[in-house]
């Protein structure tokens, strides 16, 4: 028996794991309780990584479409087969031809997280999508004009602070968001036993809501109408207190003028929250000791998605709790952070390029995959004519789904790094696969710059693995799509990355390193703390950096150099919002998704452990809207919309809000080609079927996945007992 400590890869919350095994057997894997920041916290999907790793139908060789089918290759032969017809489809047509789809597991993958951007800016495509259109987009794109970075995002300092507002968001399940926190049940609840508050503004009843001291029942969609009525009473009552910030702040009169047009008495009839609630709100959010407002993905996923994120900060700074302890603070991560390196950084901007089709705006990189369809689709110049996929399955994750599935089979190629043949690798000509998260060492890049605390942790492979890792995957690709043959020299190919970002932080590479772990060195001695690998390597259960500090002004990067609270690249959508106030529903259902537990979005269905028991895949209704549609618990009914309908199993609850119902997003597999026989078998109904692909957050070009316009009707007359 050996155990091994590490960090947990699946979700955000970065949850150290002590792993047992029997030989190349995994026996347990539970929460590590010495580890500095999650002290022993775990879930079902980190305790099925042991199931993950043995799952029978993982891809464990290379695979190629020939006729039709496809069949286990040699490594030389799939990389082979990529330069035969991935280079002809480049020179012929152009970078753009070939566009990248890059899923959200790729973020929590060091190797493709390092090499990746290696791989993509190689590829020099501007068709790039990723599941951030599908997520979070809108609060980069805020962020951005706020503080000058798309990555500069405060998060809620939840172990301090007194008073947190959450708004679309869902924690206790999702394990955080935006926010890297594990344990958020024992967070929340450390909150009020030290006498603060916890107020949860969200559709349904909530896990999260569940626990917290007040639910407010929103309509989908209509959060920045709230968030705008709370900063309106905050002018109108001589609430606003900048405090520490009234040196740092633009805009702040521009605001006060925007949000005239929205007090509580003109919203409440809009989100359904009563104009006494609103004002109390306000005034419980001024008057506490400190405050953090939050929102998450049923704030990003919808039609007023940015302007929602903005004024989340725009509260927070008019409450003086942007930048202090016990609000909402910028994480100082010890590595790969743009913000905490020294000198003048380019401000954010957006829109460098659109797309072909429908002419959506860049942002952060990316264009909105909900028009990847219509790219691979239109003929003309700038044709999407080969797609490369990294950890994703937007067949299940992006709307109008159908279209894209039928959009796949018109490639010309298509590759995909996956560790399974799903919904969307069906479709490649070439899949690669590539470790477990047991096999590869891990460093959370990304999420450490999100982290309710500075933290550090390192975790070498667990144990040896068969399969190349993706970062040589990723140098390989680089090599064909520079014209330099599928064979390249891989550890001069590495010496060069690594050179390269030792001149940008005038360092020079370790010795006796590569691959991942020599970058996260050189990136760790560039750092803030002076940290090495070698550092993190003697401290098994991680490095504690501390609570978060004040950063304003350091961590800005905006042109003025403050925080500029009224940018004309956010404001000038404010209208539209202020059209809304205008749409009172009347009898009208719309659909929102629902965050589950055991759920990794589209992925791990595939692990009994996660799967078993009753259907979770069902439609959630209120019993007033089934008695009225006839809908019955347990029946089928259909559920339709513009982009077209599913069958889906009826769940009356008092969860939900009347005038909206919810289903899950992430199921609806299994289907020819496919090789996930637990998934198949508990295969659900793909949401995003019904999820119309022309409705985009303005801004952001972010899909609308909450808050659309259905029709529920029964499939069956409802019969029996059952029958509401
Ligand atoms: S909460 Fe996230 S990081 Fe923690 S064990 Fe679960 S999946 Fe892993």
């Amino acid at each position: 028996m050996t155990t091994a400590h590490v960090t947990c890869p699946l979700c955000e919350a970065t949850c150290g794991l002590t792993v047992t095994f029997d030989g190349g057997q995994v026996t347990e894997v539970r929460g590590d309780a010495e580890d500095v920041f999650s002290h022993g916290f775990i879930c079902p999907k980190g305790a099925s990584l042991g199931a993950l790793h043995h799952d029978p139908d993982r891809l464990r060789t290379p695979l190629v479409k020939r006729d039709g089918k496809h069949v286990p290759v040699s490594w030389d032969e799939a990389f082979a087969e990529i330069d035969t017809r991935l280079l002809p489809i480049i020179e012929a047509h152009g970078r753009d031809a070939v566009a990248v789809y890059a899923g959200n597991p790729s973020v929590h993958n060091l190797s493709t997280a390092l090499y990746g951007r290696v791989f993509f800016k190689a590829l020099g495509t501007r068709n790039f999508y990723t599941a951030g259109s599908v997520d979070q987009l809108p609060k980069h794109y805020s962020s951005g004009y706020l503080f000058g970075d798309g990555m500069t995002i405060p998060v809620p300092d939840v172990d301090r602070t007194q008073h947190l507002l959450m708004l679309g968001a869902n924690p206790l399940v999702s394990n955080g968001s935006l926010m890297t926190a594990p344990d958020m049940r024992g967070r929340l609840k450390a909150i009020r036993e030290r006498g603060g508050k916890v107020v949860v503004v969200d559709p349904r009843r909530t896990r999260t809501a569940q626990v917290a001291d007040e639910h407010h029942a929103i309509r989908p969609g209509t959060d920045a109408l709230l968030l705008f009525a709370l900063v309106n009473v905050l002018f109108a009552e001589d609430r606003v207190s900048l405090g520490h910030l009234a040196e740092h702040v633009t805009g702040v009169a521009d605001v006060a003028e925007l949000a005239r047009d929205f007090p509580p008495e003109a919203v409440a009839p809009v989100t359904g929250i009563p104009a006494g609630d609103i004002r109390r709100m306000a005034r419980e959010l001024a008057a506490a000791e400190s405050a953090a407002v939050y929102g998450r993905i049923g704030t990003t996923t919808q039609a007023f998605g940015t302007l929602t994120s903005w004024l989340v900060d725009v509260l927070n700074v008019l409450t003086g709790n942007l930048d202090r302890p016990g609000g909402v603070m910028f994480p100082l991560a010890a590595a790969g952070q743009a913000n905490s390196a020294p000198g003048k950084r380019r401000p954010f901007r957006h829109g460098r390029w659109r797309t072909r089709v429908r002419g959506l705006p860049e942002v952060l990189g990316e264009v909105p995959v909900a028009t990847l369809a219509d790219e691979i689709l239109t003929p003309g110049d700038g044709q999407v004519r080969a797609l490369i996929t990294v950890s994703g399955n937007p067949c299940l994750s992006t709307p109008n789904a159908g279209r894209l599935a039928e959009s796949l089979a018109r490639l010309d190629f298509m590759v995909s790094l996956d560790i399974y043949r799903n919904e969307t690798t069906r479709h490649a000509d070439v899949i690669l696969p590539g470790p477990t998260p047991l096999e590869r060492p891990h460093y959370d890049v990304a999420l450490y710059q999100l982290a309710v605390r500075n933290v550090a942790n390192w975790t070498p492979p667990a144990m040896p693995g068969d399969l190349p890792p993706e970062w040589v995957t990723m140098l390989r690709l680089t090599s064909i799509v520079t014209g330099q043959g599928p064979n390249p020299d891989i550890e001069a190919l590495d010496a060069f990355v690594a050179a390269q970002l030792a001149q940008r932080s005038g360092l020079e590479p370790a010795a006796g390193r590569r691959g991942p772990e020599r970058l996260i060195d050189l990136m760790l001695r560039a750092g803030p703390y002076d940290l090495t690998l070698a550092d993190l390597e003697a401290a098994p259960h991680g490095v504690d950096l501390g609570p978060l500090r004040p950063r304003v002004p350091e961590v800005l990067s905006t042109a003025s150099g403050k925080i500029e609270l009224a940018p004309e690249a956010i404001t000038a959508d404010v209208p539209r919002l202020a059209a809304e106030l205008a749409h009172v529903p009347d009898g009208e259902l719309v659909l929102i998704g629902r965050r589950q537990l055991s759920s990794n979005n589209s992925w791990m269905h595939n692990l009994e452990p996660l799967v078993r028991g009753k259907n979770r895949c069902t439609v959630q209704v209120h019993p007033a809207d089934a008695a009225r549609l006839g809908l019955a618990d347990g029946e089928p009914a259909l559920v339709s919309s513009t982009a077209g309908e599913i069958e889906v199993p009826v769940e009356v609850t008092e969860e939900i809000r009347p005038g909206v119902v919810s289903i899950p997003h992430g199921w609806g597999h299994g289907g020819p080609g496919t090789q996930t026989a637990v998934a198949a078998a508990h295969a659900g109904v793909n949401s995003n079927l019904v999820a119309d692909e022309t409705l985009l957050d303005a801004l952001s070009g972010t899909a609308v996945l909450n808050g659309i316009p259905v029709e529920v009707t029964p499939t069956r007359p409802p019969t029996g007992p059952r029958a509401v």
